[in-house]
């Protein structure tokens, strides 16, 4: 028997049904099957109005593939910036692990000043240890009071229960008031700090973080030049517990506010299969994770220890309502809403995909998790003695793009690409195939074997 005749066979069959049935019976039959048709199609419709269309070219390319002299790249004018890391003063070595590491990787040639945060005052000691490590200016500032902790209108001993009832389901980090409000700082109020005002650009350290390649250029200035508002390393899911009405106050917000659900922010979603009426139900049965439509996030967002962004971006009118609005809900309270997937959800939902840029070309590392892009053939510069210090690296490995690279057993990444591929579709033009996409061979996983779980 052919392939045609097998898939012809239910047809054969209805027609022999509806013969056989009463008139009555058989009008009821075909609107049973028109019914079923047009619902059919209207999912089809439905999951290929979130196809996210290709642009003409790529629109985020790495800022570098090779090393470069980083005593010529300094000797440009400096860009507005600055670094900041908020931090403990129990965390003082941790924090000078991170600031040697960038200053040999980046900031001996540039000169960047840092700016540290602390809800609690400064000990002297971490200051004059600290201050021995930046060569530029380093700066010391306290939090004010009304920027940390909860909201005005909270009533307290509510949300100290419901911290206390995450800590016992287990939530990941849930349990600790302090980190609710280290979230909602970062979220928020972080971009008021007085001491940020004169500044435009940031970008975010944290303690024993691990630059793995030499940056011989100014990541500040060439987000500047190319119109950039928010860099990242890695993407990777949010634990969906810490989140679960998450996305639904974004998206409502995004509905209040009538903006269209453009192609950045359908690549946060997973458009539901399901049919019209199922996918309503969906929707309004449970807000977890799902927009009024049944649609869900995909949990993909950026690990936003790693950040180099615009300050005006956030400061802005459009991020500023938006995390009032995410505030007045109070899930960085009732539930654990990281920083991390506000700013993705933020970025993806307020900027076009050309403001965004993947730095492919920085190798780093917060525990568990790194990215490091392989040293360039030929691209190391190995008669530059300005970058004498950084000799030590690993070998140049093919398709790699970094710069006197140490990256760990030799692989480029230990993350899988699915969130890196996922958020980056709005600015691809080369995108992998299905076969790709199916086995999951991403072009930033090469090297590592495809069932790494992380
Ligand atoms: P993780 O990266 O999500 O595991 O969170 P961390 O514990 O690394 O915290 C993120 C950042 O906020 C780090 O730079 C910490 O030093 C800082 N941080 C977290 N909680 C506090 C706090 O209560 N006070 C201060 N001053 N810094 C904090
Ligand atoms: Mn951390």
């Amino acid at each position: 028997m052919g392939l045609a005749t097998i898939a012809l066979r239910p047809l054969v069959f209805l027609g022999q049904l509806r013969r056989r049935l009463s008139r009555r019976a058989a009008l009821r039959l075909n609107v049973v099957l028109a019914v079923t048709f047009a619902l059919f199609l209207e999912s089809i419709l439905h999951v290929r109005s979130h196809t996210i269309p290709r642009p003409p070219r790529d629109l985020d390319e790495p800022f570098s593939t090779q090393c470069h002299d980083p005593v010529l790249a300094a000797a440009s004018p400096r860009e507005n910036a600055t670094f900041v890391m908020l931090t403990r003063n129990s965390e003082m070595d941790k924090a000078r692990s991170t600031i040697e590491n960038i200053e040999r990787q980046f900031n001996q040639w540039f000169h960047y000043p840092v700016l540290f945060l602390n809800n609690e005052p400064w000990d002297p000691e971490f200051v004059r240890v600290l201050n021995a490590s930046v060569s530029g200016l380093a700066t010391f500032e306290v939090v004010d009071k009304e920027d940390w902790g909860y909201p005005a209108w909270m009533d307290v001993d509510d949300a100290k229960a419901k911290i206390a009832a995450q800590g016992s389901e287990g939530i990941y980090k849930a349990g600790a008031e302090s980190y609710h409000h280290m979230c909602r700082f970062y979220s928020g109020n972080f971009y008021a700090v007085k001491a940020l005002k004169n500044y435009r650009w940031y970008w975010r350290l944290e303690p024993t973080v691990e630059f793995m390649c030499a940056i011989t250029y100014d990541p500040f200035a060439e987000m500047a030049r190319r119109g950039k508002a928010y860099g990242y390393t890695v993407a990777l899911w949010e634990v969906p517990e810490t989140c679960p009405s998450l996305f639904r106050a974004v998206d409502d917000f995004r509905v209040e506010n009538n903006i269209p659900a453009a192609p950045m922010w359908r690549a946060m979603i997973i458009p539901s299969w399901a049919p019209w009426p199922i996918r309503r139900l969906k929707g309004l049965w449970s807000k977890d994770h799902r927009t009024r439509d049944g649609d869900r996030w995909n949990y993909c967002h950026y690990w936003s220890n790693f950040e180099i962004a615009d300050l005006d971006f956030f400061r802005g009118d459009s991020y500023q309502e938006l995390f009032q609005h995410l505030d007045r809900s109070g899930g960085f309270y009732s539930e654990r809403w990281g920083d991390a997937p506000v700013h993705a959800l933020a970025v993806h939902l307020l900027l076009p995909p050309e403001k965004l840029h993947h730095f492919a070309d920085i190798g780093y590392y917060h525990e568990p998790f790194f990215q490091c892009p392989g040293n360039a053939p030929g691209g190391q510069l190995l008669n530059v003695t300005a970058l004498g210090d950084n000799a030590q690296s690993s070998p140049e490995s093919p398709g790699g793009i970094g710069c006197r690279c140490q990256c760990p057993d030799e692989r480029r990444r230990n993350n899988r690409g699915v969130c890196l591929n996922a958020l980056q579709t709005p600015a691809a033009f080369h995108r992998p195939g299905w076969w790709r996409r199916w086995r999951q061979f991403y072009p930033y996983t090469i090297g590592m074997e495809r069932n790494v779980v992380f």
